[in-house]
């Protein structure tokens, strides 16, 4: 087992890798920019290195000063969290040169699914069923149009190197398609430094379900069930569920088996989120992580496993925690990611927060890292924390979610807390049908159907 760990994050993420450490007697070592000193990671790990001024180009993602923190801490190991260096596979390869563990996946898997048009053509090597689009990349000229013409409009452009929801454009019909192509590739060509995009169907109404896997590295790998991913605002997801409202046991052992069996062919290590796109009883892959997500916490809920934890352990040689026929899945819960936003406009609103009341209670969880009196610095993403809430069936966990909403105080800046207590009371979320425009179309006033 590896002695000290180096957190290579900041926030709640950092927070939540700490925890695991400290179960697990493993040295922490926090990092932080010098808008970040008064973190809470930075105040509950043994020992703090700053590695930079605010912007994250500077500090989180500044490779040299977090090999030069490891050196000075004596750290055998860097724990990414998600976001910031979490898939790039340089950053995996240069802590190698250096003796340093990543905790992660092997840099051939990370540059593998980094790319999505070899991540692609992979899965369907794998036996994993894909969105119908374009082979590979496509150039803004007559082959793109025949391409488009032949999968039927709308089709999506989509960035390679893509991520986020950014270098993605829809053409409903042939004329929109010239226009698509260049603002995809100019937004991939700014935001990745890559131009290249690629063309898929574009699902009118499919839901986002994603298969949270563990892999051994040595071609063990198992499934923990789905995470429901739908409700959605400019492809950033803001509410996720497990299980999903629309898979029974027979469709997510289906689902679930096809990806294992994929990443024990690929002899996977570490935790894995394998993402479709999900309509009319069918499966298509759209992307893989290859990292802890953000809403990992929903599947812990739900099976009892210790996702991080498990990262930790099977990155330093540990066996998968259980076998397949063991994994079980127990009750429901939800993830609401609260932001310091306008809940109309979606502003971010940093400052400072006057009043903090986190809910609690039997199957509620706050993964969060601020406190009263803290400072919400406006360089970084705008999460405050992820309510976490888990039932013994949906109704209770709807129910449960209602009142954890109605106890929460984040006070002197604007949250997105309004528009969850709102959702929670929305039939169509009561009654789970919902797809991934329909949060766009109730922000906009729409009727959905
Ligand atoms: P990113 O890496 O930028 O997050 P993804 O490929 O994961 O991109 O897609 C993000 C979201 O974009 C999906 O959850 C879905 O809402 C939407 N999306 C992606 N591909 C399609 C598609 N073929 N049809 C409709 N929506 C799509």
């Amino acid at each position: 087992m590896f002695d000290k760990i180096l957190i290579a994050n900041r926030g709640e993420i950092a927070l939540r890798i700490l925890r695991a450490c400290k179960e697990l007697g493993i040295s922490t070592v926090a990092v932080h920019s010098t808008a970040d000193a008064d973190a809470m990671h930075v105040r509950l790990a043994d020992e703090s290195v700053c590695i930079g001024p605010p912007p994250s180009k500077d500090s989180y993602l500044n490779i040299p000063a977090l090999l030069a923190a490891c050196e000075i801490t004596g750290a055998d190991a860097v724990h990414p969290g998600y976001g910031f260096l979490s898939e790039n596979a340089r950053f995996a390869e240069i802590l190698a040169d250096h003796n340093l563990h990543f905790i992660g996946p092997k840099a051939e898997h990370i540059r593998l699914m980094g790319d999505k048009i070899e991540a692609k053509k992979t899965a369907k090597r794998l036996g994993i069923p894909v969105v119908p689009g374009s082979d590979g990349a496509v150039t803004p000229d007559q082959d793109a149009m025949a391409i488009a013409k032949g999968i039927g409009f709308p089709v999506l452009v989509k960035a390679a190197a893509g991520g986020g929801g950014r270098g993605m454009k829809v053409a409903h019909t042939e004329a929109d398609l010239q226009l698509a192509l260049t603002t995809a590739a100019n937004e991939a060509k700014s935001a990745f430094g890559d131009a290249s995009v690629y063309l898929e169907k574009y699902l009118q109404k499919p839901r986002h379900i994603e298969i949270q896997v563990l892999g051994d590295g040595r071609g063990g790998a198992i499934h923990l069930g789905e995470r429901d991913c739908s409700l959605q605002r400019r492809h950033q997801k803001v509410w996720e569920e497990g299980p999903s409202p629309v898979l029974d046991a027979a469709a997510r052992a289906k689902i679930g088996n096809t990806v294992a069996k994929a990443m024990q062919e690929l002899k996977y290590i570490g935790v894995g989120t394998v993402e479709f796109l999900y309509e009319d009883g069918e499966f298509y892959f759209i992307e893989m992580n290859t990292r802890i997500q953000v809403e990992h916490p929903v599947t812990e809920m739900i099976t009892g496993i210790d996702l991080v934890l498990e990262q930790i352990r099977i990155a330093a040689g540990g066996d998968l925690p259980m076998t397949q026929d063991a994994v079980v899945i127990n009750g429901h819960s939800i993830e609401c990611r609260v932001n310091a936003e306008n809940p109309v406009s979606f502003r971010p609103s940093p400052g400072k927060i006057q009043q903090y009341h986190p809910p609690g209670g039997l199957g509620v969880r706050i993964d969060s890292a601020v406190y009263q009196g803290y400072v919400i610095p406006p360089y970084y993403d705008s999460l405050v924390g992820k309510l976490i809430v888990h039932g013994k069936s949906r109704v209770e966990c709807l129910m449960r979610l209602r009142r954890a909403l109605d106890e929460m105080v984040v006070d002197g800046i604007e949250t997105t807390l309004p528009l969850f207590r709102a959702l929670v009371r929305e039939p169509a979320i009561i009654d789970g049908d919902y797809h991934i425009h329909w949060l766009e179309q109730y922000l906009a006033g729409q009727k959905t159907d």
